[in-house]
């Protein structure tokens, strides 16, 4: 009889491993895929080239598990680029976000003085908002029905923090969450490129666009990671993969063991409790306590048996919204792309941060509108990296590495398309975007690694294609994620917990679900 087994060896599941093996348990993680690390993973895509296959910038990591995990100490380096996000301009200009507020107000004053002296303004109060909001990712979300003396306590405590921001930020906190992110950044800014760059947090990863209501909401939750404006840019030499390879280290030093190549196909239920997991080979092993970081479409759905859930909890998992809108990209490359508006800079080390392609808010929506329709955008937004910059050893000597997040791509094409028919559309239509801002990229392209979104689903078991395993909307988060009642990484099964990002807060790359997890999964026995 195993202990508790974890199915999926993504970077949620890996947290939570260790947490258990250090208070003594003795956790299986079981991962389908030949490598632990879920979306966060580095692979070979071309003879001599290594890119971040998904995701390229981390959430960041909460700090307390990087301390915990001893993260650094097993090779990780962490990179804050400095600029942060060049945001390229349809004129040839270009805006650089740097950390340090003052020199970014520098670089905005040449759009709009006015939004220069506003800047500062907007930081702190982020900086203020988001602070009070990682209080709440770091909790469990409290019980609806029936809440504990603890949980009470929790919430007088968020309570007083909630008052020591003072009036004018808890109104703003109030009031931003509901907003279309357009509005939001409408009312400090008046430079679109600017407006764009500060919103795109809030629609990165949803099937929302900049005027969708709740955007609000997605921002201040990337806020509570990183409140910088325009969202974080940390990464680590050798991309997500490399920490997600330490974290594995380090839950194995604790205690658990990692199997990779194992598909879970089943978890066994016996009189409303669980009892173990059936594997793809025949396999059953017993187990007191199963945990999934998969999310919860795919564990409710996919692998309990539907007689064990009582049909209102079904209902309301099979409304949960998981439309995926993102696709990946990774591009070997001659040499670095030649941006305009860097010219006469050092591009290498101006281009270690993001890229942000979406230069105005209508740009954003429109490429959104097209996706609702099951359409393309011939415009999409994208998010670029340049790994090699941060770690050459990901590329041949002078070659380089562009990865390239691109939304919105519908996960249903219009009029039952097929993706692997438009798989060189996607190509095409991301190149001939970076063509406006940096002519020439497409000759330096070496190969190409496409990754459209039901490959997410197929090859990552990300339902929908979601890349948050389930959309960050106001009525799927806290205590409602991933349904209202079941906030707090237990289910109707007893014994059977959530530890992935389908669970709170779930928004990237923190390890934020699976820290909270553990500590739920500790105290229930
Ligand atoms: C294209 C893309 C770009 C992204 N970019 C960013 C970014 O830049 N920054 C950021 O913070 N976040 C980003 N994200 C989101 C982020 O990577 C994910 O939200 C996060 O990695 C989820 O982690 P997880 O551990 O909860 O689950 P996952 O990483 O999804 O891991 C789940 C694991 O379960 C395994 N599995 C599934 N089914 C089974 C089964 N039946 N048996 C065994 N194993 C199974 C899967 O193979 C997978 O390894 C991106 C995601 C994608 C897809």
């Amino acid at each position: 009889m195993t202990d508790t087994v974890i199915i999926g060896g993504g970077h949620n599941a890996l947290v939570t491993a260790f947490y258990l093996a250090k208070a003594g348990r003795t956790p299986l993680v079981l991962e389908r895929r030949p490598i632990v690390g879920g979306c966060a993973i580095s692979e070979d895509f071309a003879p001599g080239f290594r890119a971040p296959t998904l995701a390229h910038t981390l959430g960041p990591i909460r700090p307390s598990i990087v301390r915990d995990m001893q993260l650094e100490r097993r090779g990780v380096a962490f990179a804050r680029p400095d600029p942060r996000i060049l945001a390229p301009a349809d004129d040839g200009r270009v805006l650089a976000f740097t950390n340090d507020p003052r020199t970014s107000a520098e670089a905005i004053a040449k759009f709009s003085a006015k939004d220069a002296a506003r800047y500062p303004e907007f930081c702190d109060a982020l900086g203020k908002v988001g602070g009070f909001l990682q209080s709440l990712v770091e909790m469990t979300p409290p019980s609806i029905d029936a809440p504990s003396k603890a949980e009470m306590w929790e919430l007088l405590k968020t309570g007083r923090k909630f008052r020591s921001l003072g009036r004018r930020h808890s109104f703003a906190l109030l009031r931003w969450g509901p907003m279309a992110v357009a509005d939001l950044v409408a009312e400090w800014f008046e430079t679109d490129l600017l407006r764009a760059a500060i919103a795109a947090p809030g629609i990165f990863g949803t099937f929302m666009g900049p005027w969708s209501a709740g955007t609000g909401a997605v921002l201040l939750l990337a806020a509570a990671n990183d409140p910088q404006p325009g969202g974080t840019s940390v990464t680590a030499a050798g991309g997500p993969g490399h920490v997600t390879h330490a974290m594995a280290e380090a839950a194995r030093e604790a205690g658990a063991e990692i199997r990779t190549g194992v598909d879970v196909v089943r978890i066994l239920v016996r009189d409303g409790a669980v009892s173990g997991v059936a594997l793809a080979d025949g396999t059953e092993l017993a187990a007191n306590v199963v945990i999934s970081g998969v999310d919860p479409k795919r564990t409710f759905l996919g692998l309990v048996d539907p007689v064990e859930l009582e049909p209102g909890f079904l209902t309301r998992i099979r409304n949960y919204r998981v439309p995926g809108t993102a696709a990946k990209l990774n591009f070997a490359l001659s040499s670095l792309p030649a941006f305009t508006g860097l010219d006469g800079t050092d591009a290498a080390s101006a281009l270690r941060g993001r890229v942000h392609i979406g230069p105005g808010i209508d740009y954003l929506e429109r490429a959104f509108d097209a996706s609702k329709y099951g359409e393309i955008p011939e415009q999409p937004y994208l998010d670029v990296r340049f790994p090699t910059l941060t770690d050459p050893s990901m590329a041949p000597a002078g070659r380089q590495v562009m990865s390239v997040y691109m939304q919105y791509a519908p996960f249903t094409l219009r009029g039952g398309a097929t993706w692997d028919s438009r798989r060189s559309t996607l190509a095409s239509t991301v190149l001939r975007t970076l063509e406006r801002y940096a002519p020439g990229v497409t000759r330096l392209v070496e190969h190409e690694q496409v990754i459209t979104p039901p490959d997410l689903e197929r090859v990552f078991g990300l339902t929908g294609g979601h890349v948050f395993h389930g959309e960050l909307a106001l009525d799927q988060l806290f205590t409602m994620r991933p349904t209202l009642g079941w906030g707090q990484y237990r289910t109707p099964i007893r014994n059977l917990f959530l530890c992935g990002s389908g669970t709170h807060p779930g928004n990237g790359l923190t390890g934020g679900s699976g820290r909270n997890a553990a500590r739920e999964i500790l105290k229930s026995r």
